[in-house]
């Protein structure tokens, strides 16, 4: 009995600093949301030589006054167990397609939260969104994980039949990460696949390490699915990439993630060459 009183007595001032600082960080990023501090970066998508930009991946960025820039694996989680998430989704879309406006012929995509799926109507987000800013509905593409599908399957396909009934592509993203993803892509009609880059460790090493590498491409092929490699940081992968018959790769090798002068300079470099 006096050994758990002592562990609860023990526990309580590590569990309140983790309350207070979560719940500060509640409040710093509400200030951002309201007071527009919520940047976005690109990072392009390219063709297997590496030549060619095919598109730009949205990435929301934050960085505050005082704690300085806070990683999206920190203030996306966040944002969804709050209900913020539908603001920064909103705000990051809009911002993407206007700064993707300037960038002709190449698409633009944006992740879209399970939270987002099922909380709120991306369907008529999007739609307000495009006819706002009258961007082509062809270049936009929505990235959604596994998870949109685990919580609600009717709500989750009807989304994405709204959205492709748009002319809005959608990506099914980190593929492989998931438990279910093999019965996913053949249930719903995606348009890309993603593959998530802890695979890429096999790509460029010996065959055994890059057999289900290889069989998750060929399934993509099979099935009509543009498919991208993500977290591309090698020459070797790239190559491997390549034969193995990737569409579209993305990663460091290439580029980080740019603010949108500088994925400007880029766009404009990659065409001139
Ligand atoms: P994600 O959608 O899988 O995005 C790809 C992540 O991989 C990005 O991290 C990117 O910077 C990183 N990355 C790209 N190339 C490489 C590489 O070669 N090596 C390595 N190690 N990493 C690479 P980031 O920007 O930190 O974003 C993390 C996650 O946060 C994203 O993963 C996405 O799930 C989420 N996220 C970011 N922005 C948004 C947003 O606007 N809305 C929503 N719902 N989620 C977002
Ligand atoms: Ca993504
Ligand atoms: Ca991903
Ligand atoms: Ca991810």
């Amino acid at each position: 009995k006096g050994a758990i009183t002592e562990t609860a007595v023990a526990f309580a001032p590590e569990m309140d600093a983790e309350i207070t600082y979560r719940h500060m960080l509640e409040m710093a990023l509400r200030d951002a949301i309201a007071g527009g501090a919520i940047d976005v970066f690109y990072q392009p998508l390219v063709d297997v030589s590496g030549k060619r930009v095919l598109g730009v991946e949205a990435l929301a960025r934050w960085t505050d006054a005082t704690l300085g820039p806070i990683s999206p694996d920190i203030f996306i989680p966040l944002a969804e167990e709050t209900g913020l998430i539908q603001s920064i989704g909103e705000h990051v879309l809009d911002r993407a397609i206007r700064d993707a406006k300037a960038w002709s012929g190449i698409s633009v995509a944006v992740n879209v939260s399970a939270s987002q799926i099922h909380h709120g109507d991306v369907v008529e987000v999007v739609r307000q969104a495009l006819e706002a800013s009258q961007f082509p509905a062809e270049r936009l593409e929505i990235e959604i994980t596994e998870s949109v599908l685990l919580a609600d399957e009717k709500r989750a396909n009807e989304q994405m039949r709204g959205l492709q009934a748009l002319g809005v592509k959608v990506a099914l993203d980190d593929f492989g990460t998931g438990y279910s993803s093999l019965q996913y892509l053949r249930r719903f009609g995606f348009d890309k696949l993603k593959i998530d880059r802890s695979f890429l460790d096999g790509a460029g090493e010996p065959p055994e390490s890059s057999v289900i590498l290889a069989s998750i491409i060929r399934l993509g092929q099979d099935l009509d699915l543009t498919i991208v490699a993500e977290g591309v940081e090698t020459r070797e992968q790239q190559r491997w990439l390549q034969a193995a018959g990737c569409d579209q790769l993305q990663g460091y090798l290439f580029s980080r993630p740019l603010p949108v002068a500088q994925m400007t300079e880029f766009i404009a470099s990659r065409q001139i060459a």
